[in-house]
């Protein structure tokens, strides 16, 4: 094995690597598209009112104990019900094992440990493309990964037949496959229903075992219901209506409240097991337990002290549902802006995927050259593979962006 002395360095993270390039860029237009974090119509970061105020309350009644391992009981019921929905998850309460997480990336964390060890995959198929750290979380857990193809950038939609055809081909019993519940990141492209119903079919068949990561819930549409649909009806037909003899393992659901909560360096999350109806949840929760006792012992406390006070609140959680509305409503204005200009300018190309794809990022076809001069010339940011975090558009530079991809798609 290779002496810890002989590591070689390792490149640095691509989006955390340009953010620093654009700080250190003295350019008074530049204009950052790269963070998946939200900005408000001047380009700030936005603490949200409902969050406002729960600190607000929280302040008064400050409380710096340990939680217990699993994290806050409370937090952790909101947390459920927000996911599979308040009737869903009093069904089905028994079978599902729940943990507080370092936030999403810790909620896949903890599905890789835990499945690695009790599962035992031969492989994890992850989306292509995908959120860059499903590859380096997996790997880490020492389980192989392979890609499905996910996206096609001819129709710019979902790739249903090549997705399909790699699991029934290559998917093998107890393997896992990585699917986003909602605003897939980098593409912003989901499922439809239809789409979704066909795909369940082969995961049931094959029994195949899921982990729905659920960064984007509310975020992406303001519906917090509409985008736990597919994580629900998955929930449905692969638990709550399987046969009594059924096979299929289960399925879990790494859950962030960094985006729907603009909470993003407070680190709440949670990690939810489903297990099939005759079985109880009971042995996975222990040992999800063992697992956060010995990497950080007891998770953090304030952020989920904000979330359950929000959540917990009538009047902060309808000020909550105001917020979602804000950030969704000027996400997809900003689209429909965006578009509306490339159009207008006469910008060779089909735009409308701009304004028809979800949440936070748009994959807009942009060429890496292209992206490169975008850069150099104009000092606008996204990453080489033309994603661009549609929050860092505002009536301010929106103009601007969209002169500039005039000029370098030519
Ligand atoms: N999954 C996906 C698909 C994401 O886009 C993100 C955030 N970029 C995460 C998980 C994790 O985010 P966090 O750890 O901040 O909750």
């Amino acid at each position: 094995a290779r002496q810890y002395l002989d590591i070689p360095v390792a490149p640095a993270d691509l989006a955390f690597g340009l953010m620093a390039d654009f700080d250190a860029d003295p350019h008074p237009h530049k204009v950052s598209l790269i963070a998946g974090a939200y900005r408000d119509e001047n380009g700030l970061p936005w603490v949200l009112p409902s969050v406002k105020e729960a600190k607000a309350y929280l302040e008064k009644n400050p409380n710096h104990e340990y939680l217990g391992i699993a994290g806050s009981p409370t937090f952790i019921k909101h947390a459920q019900s927000l996911i599979f929905g308040v009737n869903l998850s009093e069904t089905i309460k028994t079978h599902i094992a729940s943990i507080q997480t370092v936030s999403g990336t810790g909620a896949n964390h903890m599905a890789a440990l835990f499945l690695a060890k009790h599962l035992r995959p031969q492989r994890v198929f992850i989306p292509s493309p995908t959120w860059v750290n499903h590859e380096s979380i997996w790997t880490m857990a020492g389980v192989p990964h392979e890609e499905y193809p996910y996206y096609s950038s001819d129709t710019h939609s979902v790739d249903m037949g090549g997705m399909l055809n790699t699991l029934e081909t290559k998917a093998e019993l107890n393997d896992v496959v990585i699917l986003q519940a909602c605003a897939h990141n980098p593409t912003g492209v989901d499922l439809s229903k239809a789409q979704w119903e066909e795909l369940v079919h082969v995961i049931k068949r094959k029994n195949l075992f899921v982990v729905f990561d659920s960064a984007y819930q509310g975020f992406a549409t303001g519906d917090v219901d509409g985008d736990a649909w597919a994580v629900r009806y998955f929930v449905e037909q692969l638990i709550l209506n399987a046969e009594s003899d059924a096979t299929h393992p289960g399925l879990c659901i790494a859950q962030s409240f960094s985006k729907n909560f603009g909470l993003y360096g407070e680190r709440i999350g949670a990690f939810h097991l489903v297990v099939p109806r005759h079985f109880s949840s009971q042995g996975a929760q222990s040992e999800l337990m063992a697992i956060a006792r010995s990497e950080y012992s007891n998770p953090p406390r304030f952020g989920t002290s904000i979330v359950q006070t929000v959540l917990g609140d009538d009047h902060l959680r309808s000020q909550w549902q105001e917020d979602l509305n804000t950030m969704s409503a000027r996400i997809k204005k900003m689209r429909h802006e965006l578009r509306r200009r490339l159009e207008k300018l006469g910008t060779a190309g089909d735009w409308a995927h701009i304004e028809s794809q979800i949440g936070m990022f748009s994959y807009t076809g942009l060429s890496r050259q292209q992206v490169e001069r975008l850069r150099n010339e104009f000092h606008i940011y996204l990453l080489p593979s033309g994603r661009v975090s549609i929050c860092g558009l505002n009536e301010g530079n929106v103009d601007y962006v969209a002169r500039a991809i005039g000029e370098v798609v030519g």
